[in-house]
């Protein structure tokens, strides 16, 4: 005789930021809820977001002006962030004892800075509300018919439930869980999922001085990209060398349309180390240097003229000049190729890093195939989609978390 089998009202497969709070809300309401992880724990993801600080949010307040973040999806989003947004954001983790601070452009992190306590607080509200966690239990397959998902398979049997919410989320970093399961079913069950791409990814770089400077970070650079010769794309910011290439802030965000460049043709690019000093100015102040330390040799002197710790690098870009010889005897052109090198460090762009060092990879399923008043399948009218496994491009600064907020107790609160 068959036992008759529980039956969950809501069953998250995927126990990341977005499965967490879509259990969460589900269970604020008095539902039966089932996290099914294939981890030994929830949130691996969650826990190395912002560096291990998390940056959770991002307080722009002005939901159009937030939105605009979003690209071509943003006329799909007006819907769930009115029902969840920025505030309630600050106001969701605020109530239940994880104060938010602002810090630079507007990144918001919990004041302990902690990533750690982000998944703590939200653990502690899924135990208070009694949700079912099953972790070690990977799902293999779902079941569905007549346009409902009738059941889920995993490693150690299957689960029942009313509602469904798929939180696998994406590709990037596989080896906290993410290995992109939930794009081979959303495919199985109908839905048009897009090929990922890695968007928010370091640069692989050529040069070796670039991978000589590997730790060193700059504000204010200004980095050019260059498809063919010609200049596509000019951003300021802050740049991160590394022992590959590029990363940072300022390279991470233009990662996407670095992206099409090299789909096109060559990419190159030039670092201007004085973006706000043109190239007379950056002279006249080279000369004030030399004047001071006429005696002393180029190599010693060099330091001086070029930002802190890459002397050693931007020297192997200048092989014409003799370092040894004193800034006195140093010529007029020979000052004048410091002042070109210096405006224009050369870059050669080889590819994008792949997912294993993405922060954001996008691909999934399209948003015109999700009611994103509830974030339901317009496929299974009992299956919810949420987080990573959606389709939206979006730049650094917690506007990934923020989309997990929001899709995770749109779902939740409709499942
Ligand atoms: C290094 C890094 C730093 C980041 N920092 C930030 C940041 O500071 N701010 C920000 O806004 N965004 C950040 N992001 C992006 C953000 O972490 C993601 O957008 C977010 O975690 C996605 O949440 P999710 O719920 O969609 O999926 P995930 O968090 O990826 O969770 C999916 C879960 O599903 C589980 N799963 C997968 N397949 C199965 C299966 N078959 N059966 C059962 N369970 C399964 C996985 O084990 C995993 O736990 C960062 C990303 C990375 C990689």
């Amino acid at each position: 005789m068959k036992l008759q089998q529980e039956v969950f009202d809501v069953v998250v497969i995927g126990g990341g930021a977005s499965g967490m709070m879509a259990a969460l809300v589900a269970g604020e309401q008095g539902k039966k809820v089932l996290i099914l992880e294939k981890n030994k724990e929830l949130g691996a993801k969650l826990k190395i977001t912002g560096g291990g600080r998390c940056n959770i949010t991002n307080a722009e307040f002005d939901t159009r002006a937030f939105l605009s973040h979003y690209g071509k999806a943003a006329d799909f989003l007006f819907s769930p962030f009115s029902q969840f947004g920025v505030q309630s954001t600050f106001d969701f983790f605020e109530a239940r004892g994880l104060p938010l601070v602002i810090q630079a452009r507007n990144r918001a992190f919990p004041r302990t800075e902690k990533a750690h306590d982000v998944f703590k607080c939200l653990k502690r509200g899924l135990d208070a509300k009694g949700v079912f966690i099953k972790t070690s239990y990977a799902v293999k397959k779902i079941h569905h018919k007549g346009g409902k998902v009738m059941e889920v398979e995993t490693n150690q049997g299957s689960f029942v439930g009313r509602s469904y919410i798929l939180a696998t989320g994406g590709l990037s970093h596989p080896e906290t869980g993410s290995t992109g399961d939930g794009f081979k079913w959303l495919r199985d069950l109908g839905h048009s999922v897009q090929a990922p791409t890695p968007t928010i990814v370091p640069l692989a770089v050529e040069e070796a001085w670039v991978k000589s400077l590997a730790g060193t970070s700059l504000s204010f650079m200004k980095i050019n990209f260059y498809l063919d010769g010609k200049k596509q794309l000019s951003k300021t910011g802050k740049v991160l060398f590394t022992h590959f290439g590029l990363s940072g802030p300022l390279i991470l965000n233009c990662a996407n349309a670095v992206g099409d460049l090299l789909e096109a043709g060559r990419v190159t690019a030039t670092i201007d180390a004085y973006p706000d000093t043109d190239a007379g100015v950056v002279e006249r102040g080279i000369i004030k240097i030399f004047d001071a330390h006429k005696n002393k040799s180029l190599k010693t002197v060099f330091k001086l003229v070029v930002p802190a710790g890459t002397a050693t690098a931007i020297q192997t870009l200048l092989p014409e000049i003799n370092f040894e010889t004193a800034v006195n005897a140093i010529t007029k052109e020979e000052r004048k190729q410091i002042v070109r090198v210096l405006k224009a460090l050369p870059i050669t762009i080889t590819n994008l890093m792949g997912y294993d060092r993405a922060v954001v990879a996008d691909g999934g399923v399209t948003l015109t195939e999700v009611d994103t008043r509830t974030m339901r399948s317009r496929k299974l009218g009992n299956l919810f989609i949420t987080g990573d496994l959606l389709h939206v491009n979006r730049p650094s600064g917690g506007y990934s978390l923020q989309f997990c907020w929001t899709t995770g107790y749109v779902a939740g609160t409709n499942a």
